[in-house]
Order: structure tokens, then C-alpha cells, then sequence
């Protein structure tokens, strides 16, 4: 695709799923400059499975902007496991007003993060290479919401997640499926950590033929986690709360 045909694919891709309203014409274009650096970079380090523009329109953009909805003006987000930047780079594209950490363990992957970030001339994002249960030591509730998309089990994930919260902020947790059965599981660690479910949403999003599912489990904070978490990672995995 040229670059008109890719802009007005994204924006229809948009407006077919009702989701006009958080893409501009600046941000689509941010957002076509920064498919084109994943599809190239990608070339030389796996950074994602998802290669065709198409596809990278609807897994990757549609997909993470949904969420800018349940964030409000002005917050400052954490994306714990971020990868190549998902959800927390087009959110920081789409989203001027948010102050962005984007988290992950793997550097090539925070490299590229850094890179796109520079690239796209965006300054609302930082990315930071650390685990989420180390970095927390010097920024524990610090942050008015937690994102977090195919990192892990919501009993291992919550438990990772937020304490990073301050008490009133939010977790969202994104799920393709199973989110139900994640939630039972992770309920009482939940209410440990001190977060209650405030809702959920289970969506689908579509481009052409292809299609996707997703399900939004948003977590409200209403009181400090107890300083005993998180726990080491090997910890966490053997016995999740
Ligand atoms: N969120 C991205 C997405 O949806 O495309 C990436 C998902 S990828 C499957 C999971 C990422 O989580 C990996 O890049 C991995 O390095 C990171 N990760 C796993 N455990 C982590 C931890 N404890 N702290 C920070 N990053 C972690």
C-alpha cells in the first residue's frame, strides 16, 4: 500500500469498529510511519509475528487504541511487558495528553521502543529495560494506570502490575479470550493486592475478513498493596497468589 491507501485504510479500519473518534490525521500518519519502522526493523529482529500492514492496522493499532477510552486526560501510564511497544506506543501516538513508561525485560525490544519514539518525534514516552517486579522497588505506586497485553495469566500479571498503581488508579488488562476463567483464578489475589474488578468488556474488531476478540478486564485500586508484593518472580510463577 501507498501511503494515501494505508492512511485511508486505517482510518476506515477506525470508523468500521466505532472508534473514529481517536485517530486524527496527524496521528494516522504517525501511526503509518511507525507500522513501516516495525515492518522493517522486523526484517532483522523478531520483534512481532504480525508483518502484514493489514494485519498490523488491526492487531496492533485498532486494537491498543480501544483502550484509550477507559483512560482518562492527562494520566501517567505504565505498559508492563510492552514488546515491540503494544499497547503503549500507539496509545502515546493517539494520546498527546498521557505521560508513557513503556516496560519490558528484553532490550532489542526497548531499543526498537526508543527508537520508533525518536523517530516519530514523540516526547510523552519513555521505554525502560527491567522486569516489572524489579523496577517497582524504586517506583512503587507511581502511576495512575497499568496496561498490559499478551504478558501472562492474570493471577502472575496482577501480581506484576499493581503495585505499580497508586491507590484510585487503574489496571487494564488485555485478553483474547479465557478472560473469565483468568479472572476466577486471580479474583483473591486481586482483592490481596488491592484492586476490584470495575468492569469488563468483551469486544470484536474487523478489517475485511479478518477479525479479532478482545476482552478488557479494567481493575480499580482502592488500597495500597501490602509491602510483601510483589514476590520474587520464581516465586510468583511456583505458587501465583
Ligand atoms: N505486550 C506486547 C504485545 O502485546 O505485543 C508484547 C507481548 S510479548 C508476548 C510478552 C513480553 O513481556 C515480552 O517482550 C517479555 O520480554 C515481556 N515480559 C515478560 N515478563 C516480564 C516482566 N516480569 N517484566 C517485564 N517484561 C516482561
Amino acid at each position: 500500500m501507498d501511503k494515501n491507501q494505508y492512511i485511508s485504510t486505517l482510518l476506515s479500519t477506525f470508523e468500521n469498529n466505532g472508534i473514529s473518534d481517536l485517530v486524527t490525521a496527524e496521528s494516522a500518519e504517525k501511526l503509518y510511519l511507525f507500522s513501516n519502522l516495525l515492518v522493517e526493523t522486523n526484517k532483522i529482529t523478531n520483534l512481532t509475528a504480525i508483518t502484514d500492514e493489514k494485519g498490523i492496522i488491526l492487531k496492533h493499532f485498532v486494537d491498543c487504541a480501544s483502550i484509550s477510552r477507559y483512560i482518562p486526560t492527562n494520566y501517567r501510564l505504565i505498559d508492563v511487558g510492552c514488546g515491540a511497544g503494544f499497547p503503549s506506543l500507539p496509545l502515546a501516538i493517539i494520546r498527546p495528553d498521557i505521560a508513557v513508561v513503556s516496560l519490558d525485560s528484553t532490550g532489542k525490544k526497548i531499543d526498537f521502543v526508543n527508537r520508533a519514539a525518536a523517530n516519530l518525534k514523540l516526547d510523552n514516552i519513555t521505554a525502560v529495560c527491567a522486569r516489572a517486579e524489579e523496577f517497582v522497588t524504586e517506583n512503587r505506586e507511581m502511576f495512575d494506570v497499568c496496561t498490559s497485553r499478551a504478558v501472562a495469566r492474570l493471577n502472575i500479571l496482577s501480581e506484576l502490575c499493581l503495585p505499580l498503581v497508586k491507590v484510585g488508579g487503574l489496571f487494564i488488562a488485555m485478553k483474547s479470550n479465557k478472560g473469565a476463567e483468568e479472572y476466577a483464578e486471580a479474583q483473591n489475589g486481586i482483592t490481596k493486592l488491592g484492586a476490584t474488578l470495575k468492569f469488563s468488556k468483551e469486544e470484536s474488531f474487523v478489517l475485511e475478513s479478518d477479525s479479532i476478540a478482545r476482552e478488557t478486564y479494567v481493575f480499580k485500586k482502592g488500597r495500597p498493596t501490602p509491602k510483601e508484593f510483589p514476590r520474587k518472580y520464581a516465586q510468583i510463577l511456583k505458587k501465583p497468589l
